[in-house]
């Protein structure tokens, strides 16, 4: 059995180092030229090029999304940009633009990989043997490709595979919506969505509103979320398997990265993973959502049942309360040294989990500020304490409340 690459999304440096460290084979993340999600915090080519060198150190890769659907006013400067990433040491980059793909094929010199972005819409081998034809790498099917054709099209052996596990769904075919652009002049396909779909409506019947006024009818999709397909995907000969979310928090990267990497390691050693080992995975995965999550497209259509018509609102919860700068500070034996992230005191009940560290349960037992002093309560996120501490631990490792139901 092949290893299977896990590639994670990272919005900023420091999100790109948690999700190597919690096990990402990859991740991938936007340059400041060229790429969606404009809004995000993207890297500039230093930061790549910093990135690159860490990502190295630690056996996994980068890929850059040069992903905008360009205009011809659009061009200025690509092939620069190209050369500049190549520079920076990145090992693939990612694109839908058969304009893009076609210079960076082009190019004299090259090192990293291309690979067609899921804007594609890319669900048969047809279409992979199509872009495979013109020399690209790795070809990102769309989220809407059914699990049955997935092992179809690798079993074709044609090219690289790499498909979506866990993350925010489009309502419309990923990539063809001009809902945003039609509604606030924000391109989705150029880095502006404004995610209209997920806003409150009113439906109308000629001039009479048949919607409730408690529950606005909205056009939500829930999260996919894809556990019980790792190891389909692990047998049919997939390549990458690929989280959703380069806006999400380092807390949500660390669950998530760090759940799916428990996972497939475990299939990978065992060939297979129990209904209990899955509802341990899905129970983690649980932790890091904030929407009602779903299968997606992989158990079939979806149904009204998978989508949110009438409910989108986010919830945030405040589980996530420390994380371990320093697991073994030299002038406090027998503590870790925390970053405050969220209220807790002395008697709250926590779990820690870490890099490698499947999450376990603990009690916040005493708390000491940096005078050495002893305290009962936290409130200022930010604040730097230390905790009496036994058990596994590394730097790296994060706090959260336990769950009154677990
Ligand atoms: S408006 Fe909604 S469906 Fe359209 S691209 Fe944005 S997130 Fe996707």
């Amino acid at each position: 059995m092949s290893a299977i690459e896990l590639l994670a999304p990272a919005g900023n440096l420091e999100k790109a180092k948690t999700a190597i460290r919690y096990g990402a084979n990859a991740v991938y993340i936007g340059g400041q030229s060229f790429s969606l999600r404009s809004r995000a915090s993207n890297f500039d080519l230093d930061q790549i090029h910093e990135l690159c060198e860490f990502a190295h150190e630690h056996q996994a890769q980068v890929h850059v999304t040069v992903n905008i659907i360009p205009h011809p006013s659009d061009f200025g400067g690509l092939e620069d940009y190209l050369q500049a990433l190549d520079q920076a040491g990145i090992d693939a980059i990612i694109s839908a633009s058969p304009s893009i793909i076609t210079r960076a094929l082009k190019m004299e010199t090259r090192h990293f990989e291309v690979h067609v972005s899921t804007q594609r819409s890319i669900l048969n081998s047809e279409a992979v043997r199509f872009w495979t034809n013109l020399g690209v790498d790795r070809v990102v099917l769309g989220r809407e490709t059914p699990m049955p054709a997935i092992e179809e099209i690798c079993q074709q052996n044609i090219n690289d595979i790499e498909a979506f596990i866990h993350g925010g769904m489009c309502i419309s075919f990923s990539g063809r919506c001009v809902l945003s652009n039609h509604m606030t002049n924000r391109d989705a396909n150029r880095g502006g969505c404004a995610q209209s779909c997920r806003w409150k409506y009113t439906l109308r019947d000629g001039e009479q509103s048949i919607t409730d006024p408690e529950r606005p009818f909205s056009m939500s999709s829930r999260d996919l979320q894809a556990a019980d397909q790792i190891e389909r995907m692990i047998h049919a000969g997939v390549t990458s398997v690929k989280i959703e979310g380069r806006m999400k928090s380092d807390y949500y990267l660390a669950v998530v990265v760090g759940a799916y990497r428990r996972l497939i390691d475990h299939i990978e050693q065992y060939g297979h993973a129990d209904e209990a080992f899955l509802s341990t995975i899905c129970a983690e995965l649980s932790r890091a959502e904030n929407r009602p999550t779903g299968p997606g497209f992989y158990h079939g259509l979806p149904d009204e049942n998978v989508q949110l018509y009438r409910k989108h609102d986010e919830t945030v919860t405040q589980e996530y309360i420390g994380l371990v700068l320093d697991a073994h500070p030299q002038n406090r034996p027998g503590m870790i040294q925390v970053q405050v992230k969220n209220h807790f005191e002395q008697g709250t009940p926590v779990e820690l989990f870490g890099p490698h560290i499947a999450p376990y349960q603990a009690i916040i037992e005493k708390i000491f500020n940096e005078e050495n002093e002893e305290i009962t309560i936290c409130n200022h996120p930010m604040e730097i304490v230390y905790l009496p501490w036994q058990g596994d631990v590394v730097a790296g490792s994060m706090i959260r409340k336990q769950r009154l139901e677990s």
